[in-house]
């Protein structure tokens, strides 16, 4: 009986202990999760054991999980920072969210301090507050030169309040519709100059169709029809040198030119067309120097230098071709001539596409107001540049200043 006493009494003294140790044990790994396993897990035995084992790995896959999601969400905030478009999205009250630094700097936002606020009280533009009443649809920003915005909204999500929200996307449109008028103007200034020798041709036409004309008298109208067709050929030649500009491929950097024989052909070229009426100098060239590039885009950029100054100077005056190589290497060749002169406010329009100082002295000597940008154009294909100096009744100089590594 004692005995019987003595056992159970130490069954349950070791029964109690075992509790009290697996109580431990559980109190442990509590405090572990409620330390979000942070921290390896305590050292269990049995079913603790796996059961902190199956929590830690089920924690650590959350974690994982978690950490892959946060890195994509980062990774799409990055892009739509990186697009070159302003983005900006806004809740069902039209509060800020989100909005990348392109959005901030194109409405004059700032980003930290205008998040959570109402956009209506931070953009006021009236096309914009009324794009905010509708679901979805575009509107333009900007007036006259200023930059030029093309808004566009579309709502989503659900209907439950605050309502849908909003991904607005702006785009600077600026360059675009400047290019859109130039193109504009282009095909405006192209019909008018067609236009002019067009209707004299007609005229002449119908002249000849309806009247007996004296044999001098129909001589002089068929000179001054070939004269208008002439224009019109001229005309057209240099729309397709422009058009060819254009598409054409940058000019080789290694295809050297010998310098001498160049200006020389550009000179008998310009003493043949000019037929004594001026008196037209080159300086001494030496034969080593050799420029690189396009042959014939550099012939066509020295000629018409030439053949403006020969133009616009009157007969007997003088045009002198020169050229020299810049202390820095950079080479120059110049167009120098006793005519008019151009006043100041001109100059920078010179190589504007139809922009004629005088219409009927360009129009008389056979100009297309085009020669000059043909120029400009092929300069910047080689990266050269035009510089103009003039002043009224003091002649001009035309120079272009050819690059150093164009140059040996
Ligand atoms: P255009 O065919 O009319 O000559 P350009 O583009 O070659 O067209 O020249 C533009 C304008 O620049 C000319 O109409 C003329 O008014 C002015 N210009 C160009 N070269 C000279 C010059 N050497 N002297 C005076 N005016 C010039």
């Amino acid at each position: 009986m004692t005995l019987w006493l003595a056992l159970s009494l130490a069954a349950s003294a070791w029964l109690l202990g075992l509790w009290l140790l697996e109580r431990l044990r559980l109190q442990r790994l509590l405090r572990w999760a409620a330390r979000d396993a942070a921290e390896p897990a305590p050292q269990l035995a049995g079913p603790l054991a796996e059961l902190a084992y199956r929590f830690e790995k089920a924690l650590r896959q959350r974690e994982a999980q978690g950490r892959r999601e946060r890195e994509r969400l980062q990774q799409l905030l990055q892009a739509l920072e990186a697009y070159p478009n302003g983005l900006m999205l806004l809740d069902g009250d039209d509060h800020i969210q989100w909005l990348n630094q392109v959005a901030a700097d194109q409405l004059g936002l700032e980003r930290e301090r205008d998040l959570q606020q109402n956009v209506r009280n931070l953009v006021r533009h009236p096309a914009f507050v009324d794009l905010l009443q509708h679901d979805q649809g575009s509107a333009t920003l900007g007036q006259g030169g200023a930059q030029q915005l093309a808004v566009t909204l579309r709502r989503f999500g659900d209907e439950r309040p605050p309502g849908r929200s909003s991904l607005i996307v702006l785009q600077d449109i600026t360059e675009r519709l400047r290019m859109e008028r130039m193109r504009r103007d282009f095909v405006a200034n192209v019909s008018h100059e067609i236009r002019s020798p067009l209707t004299v041709l007609s005229g002449f036409l119908e002249t000849l169709q309806t009247l007996e004309l004296a044999p001098a008298e129909r001589q002089r109208s068929l000179r001054l029809m070939r004269q208008q067709t002439e224009r019109m050929q001229l005309l057209v030649t240099d729309l397709l040198t422009l058009a060819t500009l254009e598409g054409a491929p940058k000019p080789p950097a290694d295809d050297w030119l010998p310098l001498a024989a160049l200006l020389q052909r550009c000179f008998a070229d310009a003493q043949a067309a000019d037929q004594g009426r001026h008196q037209l100098s080159i300086d001494r060239l030496d034969g080593a120097t050799q420029i690189s590039g396009e042959e014939a885009e550099w012939i066509s950029a020295f000629g018409n230098l030439i053949s403006n100054a020969l133009r616009y100077t009157p007969e007997g005056g003088t045009v002198h071709i020169a050229w020299k190589r810049l202390a820095d290497g950079r080479g120059e060749f110049a167009v120098l001539d006793t005519g008019p002169g151009i006043a100041a406010e001109h100059i920078p329009r010179l190589t504007e596409r139809f922009y004629r100082v005088d219409s009927s002295r360009s129009r008389e000597t056979g100009g297309t107001g085009l020669g000059l940008s043909i120029v400009k154009h092929i300069l910047q294909r080689h990266g050269a540049e035009l510089i103009i100096s003039s002043q009224p009744g003091q002649g001009s100089q035309f120079r272009i200043r050819l690059p150093a590594h164009r140059v040996r």
